[in-house]
């Protein structure tokens, strides 16, 4: 099944709002396994919509609208759509009900334009709106399946979500089932891992493969359909393990598992404790650690030492270190790893310093991210990154890297 959405309203196209509908739509219907090829945007104008479904109609077996179901006159998607496909609207007997108690209890006169808002397409499935007055509409005509969505995302994502996405679900599996899991892969970047499996991507009908890169991650969610669960989840492991044999190394985890998770995990596992003296972080590393449950057994604490002074002071780093190698050095990094695990006691201890940008700092590129790692039974040891981010992506990117690092 191959989807368009068309996201219909003016202040889409005169930048007013971004269409962030389309976007959450899309990510929803990649659960599914649905191939999204083509997004519209077109204005509040019937003839101009009438173009734009026309043309999807060309191209898509799945068409989806985002807005134009209100009360007012530029709301205009379901009339086009009804004439558009000779069919009448109706009231619906539900949605009337909903809209006419909304205006007796809260005692506001009632319009024929509020009431035109109960009007659905004939024979379509209706999409409850617990979250507005504007019902949505599933149609199935001439072999297409056409689904009409309010604007506001508080009314739609919940619709979706909810009514529409089952609903899509079950016509999907006709009676079978559909199972998906998400890979996730860190230290490969999105072209790279994409090159390494094109063949599996390039041949892939059922399970189907959606890959997606974000932060420094890549995430590859594999959906198969099957008559049952047993079957679905065979499918699913052995693409897996295709997928695997090549990309296995960056592999680190499933579904919901992040980095800071799986280093919990890890940390809890092997009953080790840990301490971070941060600078450009400035308590990132732990806070992401502490989101996790379970990390009291194992995050002793830390100090956040963001000027020269506070690494002195604090941490009890030689000032003779920072003036003969300079803050954003492996030097730096390291003696801010020793002395936090000192301070501690703890197993491991981690030094994040760097230059997180958009200007150089101490003599050193933005980008330019040194981190030292002390153990208690081990020489310290220290890595750099030369990033290219925004600030908070490079900062994001230098807690990951740690974390990563300190799981390999
Ligand atoms: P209403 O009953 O509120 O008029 P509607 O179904 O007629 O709903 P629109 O009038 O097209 O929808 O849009 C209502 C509001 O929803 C917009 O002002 C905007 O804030 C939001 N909206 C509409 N389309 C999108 C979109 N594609 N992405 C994000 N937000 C949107
Ligand atoms: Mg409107």
């Amino acid at each position: 099944m191959n989807a368009e959405i068309i996201a219909v309203g003016s202040e889409l196209l005169l930048g007013q709002i971004a269409n962030t509908n389309a976007k959450f739509i899309s990510k929803q219907l990649s659960e599914l396994g649905i191939n999204v090829y083509y997004h519209s945007v077109v204005g509040d104008n019937a003839e101009r919509l009438k173009q734009a479904i026309t043309i999807a109609e060309g191209r898509a077996d799945l068409i989806i609208f985002s807005g134009g179901l209100g009360p007012t006159k530029d709301d205009l998607t379901k009339e086009t759509i009804a004439s558009h496909l000779n069919l009448p609207l109706e009231y619906n007997a539900t949605a009337l009900a909903y809209i006419e108690r909304y205006f007796t209890t809260s005692g506001r006169e009632m319009t024929d334009n509020n009431r035109k808002q109960a009007l659905v397409l004939e024979g379509c499935e209706v999409l409850a709106n617990h979250h507005g007055m504007a019902p949505g509409m599933l149609l199935e005509k001439n072999g297409r399946t056409y689904i009409l969505l309010p604007g506001p995302p508080k009314e739609l994502e919940p619709m979706f979500q909810f009514e529409a996405k089952p609903k899509l679900a079950a016509k999907l599996s006709a009676g079978g089932v559909i199972q998906s899991q998400v890979l996730r892969f860190y230290g490969i970047g999105e072209a790279e891992l994409e090159v390494r499996i094109q063949d599996i991507l390039d041949s892939q009908t059922n399970p189907t493969i959606a890959p997606l890169a974000s932060d420094g991650e890549v995430t590859l969610r594999i959906t198969a359909k099957a008559d049952n669960n047993e079957e679905a989840w065979r499918l699913i492991e052995a693409k897996e393990a295709e997928i695997l044999a090549i990309v296995g190394d960056y592999h680190y985890g499933y579904n919901d598992d992040s980095l800071a998770s799986k280093m919990v995990e890890m940390l809890v596992r092997h009953e080790l404790t840990i301490a971070a003296a941060e600078s450009l972080t400035a308590g990132l590393f732990q806070a992401e650690l502490a989101e996790i449950p379970g990390i009291g057994v194992s995050l002793a604490g830390g100090l956040v030492t963001y000027d020269a002074q506070a690494k002195v002071d604090q941490l009890g780093i030689h000032q003779s270190i920072l003036d003969e190698f300079g803050i954003v050095s492996s030097e730096c990094a390291e003696a801010m790893a020793v002395k936090v695990r000192e301070k501690f006691g703890t197993d491991i201890g981690v030094g994040l310093t760097g230059a997180a940008g958009p200007d150089p700092h101490d003599g050193q590129p933005a980008g330019t991210i040194w981190l030292g790692f002390s153990f208690a039974d081990s020489k310290p040891v220290t890595r750099k990154l030369q990033l290219q981010g925004m600030r908070n992506t490079n900062r994001i990117r230098a807690v990951k890297f740690a974390y990563s690092y300190l799981m390999r």
